[in-house]
């Protein structure tokens, strides 16, 4: 799995130290907010209902030009949440998110970790439809959107959430920094364990990125083993 990475063999997951508790922390801030009545009201939702307002939604200029609306998949009580940005062509046409040329690579850094979509993993992004020539997310889009993914991880209750690139890490972190000065720190999304890597469609063009991202799967692994003994993750 690592050779489909581009990293074998240089790395391991022996060689990976055990602790993480001296890693930096960056406190949590509030993600953006919308008007309360329509959060309060998405917030209510159970999985059924959940998906079929995301399927009908309308809220925002991107209902216009979608062809499905990528709802998010796997495993609904998942330790583990993926979030990446938004849905390009291919998920776009098919309904689910990281179909694509990134969804491979994604498939297969899971795969390197011991991991793999739909088993106690769940993949979503910031966006449920696609923005047109794959733009960045525009504020109000995101902003109209946040509820859903919050009711999916409040449905879902994850133990550790990967952001995968700089819009999802800036949209669940409220932050502008960059991806690189937020990786190796454990971040929190509404109390919730968060570390930030690269996006797999970034690693596709900057191969020599592949190697953090790797040292980011395996400070993840050790964070999910200390969540799991029951630790909370440093603060
Ligand atoms: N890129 C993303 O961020 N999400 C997808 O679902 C596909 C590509």
């Amino acid at each position: 799995m690592l050779e489909e990475m581009g990293l074998a063999p240089v790395w391991h997951l022996r060689g990976a130290p055990a602790v993480v508790d001296e890693e930096p922390v960056t406190g949590h801030q509030s993600p953006v907010t919308d008007s309360g009545d329509r959060r309060g009201e998405i917030m209510s939702l159970d999985w059924d209902r959940l998906k079929a307002r995301v399927a009908s939604c309308t809220d925002c200029p991107l209902h216009a030009t979608r062809k499905k609306t990528v709802f998010g998949v796997g495993d609904e009580a998942a330790d583990w949440l993926l979030v990446g940005e938004g849905p390009g062509a291919d998920e776009d046409a098919q309904g689910e998110p990281f179909v694509g040329q990134a969804g491979k690579l994604l498939d297969n850094m899971l795969a390197a970790i011991s991991l793999k979509r739909g088993a106690n993993v769940y993949i979503a992004n910031i966006l449920k439809c696609r923005p047109p020539g794959n733009r960045n997310p525009e504020p109000h889009e995101a902003l109209q959107c946040e509820p859903y993914l919050h009711r999916q991880i409040e449905l879902i209750r994850p133990k550790l959430i990967i952001a995968l690139g700089r819009v999802a890490a800036a949209n669940l972190l409220a932050s502008e920094a960059s991806v690189a000065s937020m990786r190796g720190k454990i971040h929190r999304y509404r109390g919730i364990p968060l570390i930030v890597t690269y996006h797999p469609a970034y690693l596709l063009r900057n191969l020599t990125d592949k190697a953090k991202a790797w040292e980011d799967l395996l400070f993840a692994v050790r964070t999910m083993e200390v969540l799991r003994k029951g630790a909370e993750a440093p603060t």
